[in-house]
C-alpha cells in the first residue's frame, strides 16, 4: 500500500492487473513457446485419448476462494486441458465437420482479447474490421457489395439469422410486433431430407414448429428432388398454407451432396420464396479453383450461412450470415433503446452492429479470420479446399481397390462414407464397423464418425483439415483393415 494512502487511512483499491508485470511477461513467453511446440509436434501425438480418473476429478474441484500463482494455474491447464484435446487440430481427425484451426488465428484471438473491444457497435477499428471481414465473405461468394451480413458464433446461428429474416420478410404481417400467432396462413419452409439438424432447432425457436419444415426426398446423389419440391409447394398452397422459403444445401453433412442451387434459385423466384443456402460446409468452395463450379448459383441466394471455423480453419467460434437485402436484414433485428442512441461524433457515432443479429455484446471474431487471410491470401485457402477434395477422391480410390472395403457413394467433395465388409449384414455389420471406429479413436490413430446413408450404417471421413496428407489416408486404410480382421476374427473364433 502506498504511503499517501496509508496516512490518509484509505483502503487499497484492487485490480486484476498483476502486481509484477515482469513475472507475467516471462510466463507469457513460456506459454507462447509451449504453444508453438504443441502445434509443431501435433502429428506425433495420439489424435485423442481417454482421460484418466484424476484428470476428470480435477474438473469437479469446487469454486476457488483463495488465490494461486498464475504459474500454478497454467501448469494445471497444461496437465489437464491441453493434454486431453478433442483432437481436431490433428492431421488424422476427420469426424463430424470442423476445421483444424491455425496458429495465426490463435494469435488473432489472443490479440482480440487483449484489445478487448466489444463488437456490439461503435466507432472504433475493430468495428470496421468486423465489417471488412463480412465484406470479404461477400466477395468470396460473389455476393453483391450492397448485401449485409454479420459474424456470429457459427453456422447454426448463421442459419437462424437467415431463416429469421426469411420468416419476417414472408409473413405478410409485422411478426416482430404481433408474433407468429397473427400470421394468417401457416408458413411452410422446405429443404431436403439431408438438412442439418440446426434447421429443425431454428424452426422451433422461430415459433413455426418442426412440421412447418418439409423434408423433401433426395435423388440417388442425395440432392433435393426438384420435382418433388414443386409438388410439395403446390400441395401446400392448395391446403391453404403459405410456402415461404426453400433451404438449399451447399454440402450436406452426411455425404457433402450439393443441391442444384441454380435450379433452386430459379424455382424460388418463380414461386416467390425466400432462397436460403446452408453453406456451412460448401459455400467457401466458391474460392477453390477446381471445384467452384459445384456451388454455382449460391450468389443468387437471398441469404447464406457460411462457417469460417470450418474450411477457413479459424479457431472456434466464427460463422457468418449474409443477406442480399440489407434493409430486410436490419428491419428484422434493429431496435434502438434509449441507452444505445447514436451521437453525431465520437465513439457512439459508428454503426450499431447489434442491429444485424440477436446478440448485443459480441466478441472480436474478425481479427483471427483477417490475420490468416492477410498472411496466406485467399487463393491458398482455395487451394487447400481443392486439396481436401482431391484427398477424398484419393481415399475413395483406396477403398474401391480393397475387396473388403465398401464405398457408400462416390464422394462429391471432401466426405467419404465407407465400411469394412467381410460378408456381414445389418446389426452385425454395424457393430463391427462401430468397433473399428472406437478402436481407431482409442488407439489414437484416427478419429472418424459414423452415419446412416440410404438406410445403411457407414463410417464417415470428412477431410476439412489443412494438415492431412495422403499418407494419413493410406494409414487409415491399413489400420481399418487390420482392426477389421482382428475384430471379425475374434468374433468368429
Ligand atoms: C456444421 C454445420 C452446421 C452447423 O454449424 P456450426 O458452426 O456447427 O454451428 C449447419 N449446417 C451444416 C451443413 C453444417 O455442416
Amino acid at each position: 500500500m502506498d504511503i499517501a494512502q496509508e496516512t490518509l487511512g484509505l483502503l487499497a483499491e484492487e485490480t486484476l492487473d498483476p502486481a509484477d508485470w515482469a513475472t507475467v511477461q516471462a510466463l507469457s513467453h513460456q506459454v507462447i513457446d509451449d504453444a508453438v511446440d504443441y502445434l509443431s509436434d501435433v502429428r506425433d501425438r495420439p489424435v485423442w485419448r481417454e482421460m484418466p480418473a484424476d484428470v476428470r476429478e480435477a474438473f469437479a474441484a469446487p469454486l476457488p476462494r483463495s488465490p494461486a500463482p498464475l504459474a500454478d494455474v497454467y501448469s494445471e491447464v497444461s496437465r489437464t486441458v491441453m493434454s486431453y484435446p478433442m483432437g481436431n487440430i490433428h492431421p488424422r481427425f476427420w469426424a463430424w465437420y470442423m476445421g483444424s484451426s491455425n496458429f495465426t488465428g490463435a494469435l488473432g484471438d489472443f490479440l482480440a482479447a487483449i484489445q478487448g473491444s466489444n463488437l456490439g457497435g461503435g466507432n472504433h477499428a475493430a468495428g470496421l474490421m468486423d465489417n471488412q471481414v463480412v465484406n470479404w465473405c461477400k466477395e468470396m461468394l460473389g455476393f453483391p457489395a450492397s448485401a449485409s451480413g454479420t459474424l456470429v458464433s457459427g453456422g447454426s446461428m448463421a442459419n437462424i439469422i437467415g431463416l429469421t429474416v426469411a420468416r419476417n420478410a414472408k409473413a405478410g404481417i409485422d411478426v416482430r410486433e404481433h408474433g407468429v400467432a397473427a400470421i394468417d396462413k401457416p408458413l411452410r419452409f422446405y429443404g431436403s431430407d439431408q438438412l442439418h439438424s440446426c434447421h429443425r432447432k431454428a424452426m422451433e425457436a422461430l415459433g413455426l414448429g418442426n412440421r412447418a419444415l418439409r423434408r423433401i426426398p433426395t435423388d440417388a446423389g442425395l440432392r433435393i428432388d426438384i420435382t418433388a419440391l414443386r409438388a410439395a409447394i403446390a400441395e401446400d398452397r392448395a391446403a391453404g398454407c403459405k410456402p415461404a422459403c426453400v433451404i438449399g444445401n451447399a454440402g450436406t453433412v452426411n455425404t457433402g451432396a450439393i443441391d442444384d442451387l441454380k435450379a433452386l434459385a430459379k424455382l424460388a423466384h418463380e414461386e416467390d420464396l425466400w432462397f436460403h443456402v446452408d453453406g456451412c460446409i460448401g459455400a467457401l468452395i466458391a474460392i477453390a479453383p477446381d471445384n467452384a463450379h459445384r456451388v454455382a448459383g449460391i450468389e443468387w441466394a437471398d441469404s447464406v450461412a457460411l462457417d469460417p471455423h470450418k474450411w477457413l480453419h479459424a479457431p472456434f467460434e466464427v460463422g457468418c450470415a449474409l443477406v442480399r437485402d440489407a434493409v430486410a436484414h436490419r428491419r428484422t433485428f434493429a431496435v434502438t433503446p434509449e441507452y444505445l442512441e447514436s451521437t453525431p461524433r465520437g465513439l457512439a457515432s459508428g454503426d450499431w452492429l447489434h442491429d444485424y443479429g440477436l446478440q448485443t455484446s459480441r466478441g472480436f471474431r474478425a481479427l483471427k479470420v483477417w490475420m490468416a487471410l492477410k498472411e496466406h491470401g485467399v487463393d491458398k485457402f482455395g487451394r487447400l479446399i481443392d486439396q481436401n477434395i482431391a484427398q477424398a477422391a484419393y481415399l475413395a480410390g483406396l477403398v474401391e481397390a480393397e475387396p473388403s472395403l465398401e464405398l457408400a457413394t462416390p464422394p462429391t467433395i471432401n466426405i467419404v462414407c465407407f465400411r469394412y465388409q467381410p460378408g456381414l449384414a445389418g446389426e452385425a455389420l454395424k457393430a463391427l464397423n462401430t468397433e473399428i471406429m472406437l478402436r481407431l479413436q482409442e488407439c489414437g490413430i484416427a478419429v472418424l464418425s459414423d452415419t446412416t446413408v440410404h438406410g445403411q450404417h457407414w463410417l464417415r471421413v470428412a477431410i476439412a483439415n489443412h494438415r492431412t496428407r495422403r499418407e494419413d489416408l493410406d494409414l487409415l486404410v491399413v489400420e481399418t483393415l487390420r482392426l477389421g480382421r482382428e475384430i471379425a476374427g475374434a468374433a468368429s473364433s
